[in-house]
Parts: structure tokens; sequence; C-alpha cells
């Protein structure tokens, strides 16, 4: 017999069952367009939540006594009581997801942070994701900004404007730069240290017969 289904994701299929039958009267006999669109929009209304469910479900510090009564500060080492819980939304691939996770406050070094944060490897202060961002990116590095937000508006039903993948363009854009300089100056200092090594030889060769 296979394992039973967490209860939080079967809310959300069971819920997005409920909408895919709303489907089928709202639109009975309906064309195969009007059913598809249909059935893609109940589709990626179920998706914030069931990836909401998601992490719920594989995040140990989102669970009762999953973190510790203290946890070592991530900056200084010293451990800090029972957190507070705080809101933070981020927008995916998935959508949005808002929720409430852990928030740890160090008294010692002011510094603060949530462990859900880390294990989902969520940059500060971002406000959506490091996938959703790719995608931004890679729209953003191929056609118009205008265009970019346009074709993933109708591929993801996300509401991105252009100014926002500008900014992820040109951020992604400085940071290769950044990259490629540090590559170049690595293949410049290789270079300044071999070439007295290649000189050598020829150096005992001169010395030799001089
Ligand atoms: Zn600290």
């Amino acid at each position: 017999m296979s394992e039973a289904l967490p209860a939080a994701i079967v809310a959300q299929l069971d819920a997005l069952g409920q909408a895919l039958r709303e489907v089928t009267q709202v639109h009975r006999a309906g064309t195969l367009a009007i059913l598809e669109a249909a059935t893609l929009s109940a589709i990626r209304a179920a998706m914030p939540g069931l990836l909401g469910a998601v992490l719920t479900e594989s995040t140990t510090s989102l669970k009762a006594g999953g973190v510790g009564q203290t946890v070592a500060c991530s900056e200084c080492g010293r451990h800090c009581p029972v957190p507070s819980w705080r809101e933070r939304a981020v927008t995916t691939g998935c959508g949005e997801i808002r929720g409430e996770r852990p928030w740890y406050h160090c008294t010692s070094c002011r510094w603060g942070w949530s462990p859900a944060d880390q294990t989902w490897e969520l940059v500060r202060r971002t406000r959506i994701s490091a996938g959703l961002a790719d995608w931004l990116i890679d729209w953003g590095a191929s056609t118009s900004f205008t265009d970019a937000a346009r074709e993933l508006g109708k591929l993801t039903g996300l509401p991105i404007s252009p100014e926002t993948i500008r900014l992820y363009t040109e951020q992604r854009g400085t940071e290769l730069e950044t990259v490629d300089e540090a590559a170049a100056q690595r293949v410049q200092e290789t270079r300044a240290a071999a070439a007295p090594l290649a000189e050598a030889p020829g150096t005992l060769v001169w010395n030799s017969t001089g």
C-alpha cells in the first residue's frame, strides 16, 4: 500500500479538483480553446498553494520543534532563543507565495536571519526566486524588455514589469562582466608567473656559453 499523502498537499489537490470540475460545468460542451484556457487558468491559480504545501512539508524549520530552543547565530555563533515569525512574499515560477517563517534576531551582533531562507537559499530581501529570475534574464537578454514582459506574461500568467526584467538582466550582465574580468586577471597573473620559468632555461644556456 502506498504511503498516505500529506494533508496539506491533498487539500491543495482537492481544491484544484473542485476548480477543474467547475470548469467542466461552466463550459459544458466547450471548445478545446476554451477548455484549454480554463484548465490552464485553474492550474496556475493552484500552483502557489501547491508550492506552499510542498515547502511546508519539506522544510524542517517550519515544523513544530523543527528548530531547537536556541540556534547558533550564523554570524557570531551566539545562541539565540526561540524566534518570532515573520511574513515573507516571493514571486516564483509557480506564482507568488506568501507565508510566515521563523525569524531569529541575535542580541549580540544584531544579525537577523531565518533558517528557512537559508535552507531555500533565498537571497536576502529579494522578491523574486532564483528560478524565476533565470527566466526573466533569459527573455531579457534575447528580446526587448517590453516584449519579454509580454511573452513571459502570456506563457506564465505572471505580471512581471519590463522594468523588473531590465533590472535583473542588467544586474546579471554586470555580474558576468565581473566574473570575466576576474578570469582575465587570473590569466594575466598566470602568464606573469609562467614567464620567468619559460625564460630560465635560455638564461642558463646563455650563461654556460658566455
Ligand atoms: Zn550574532
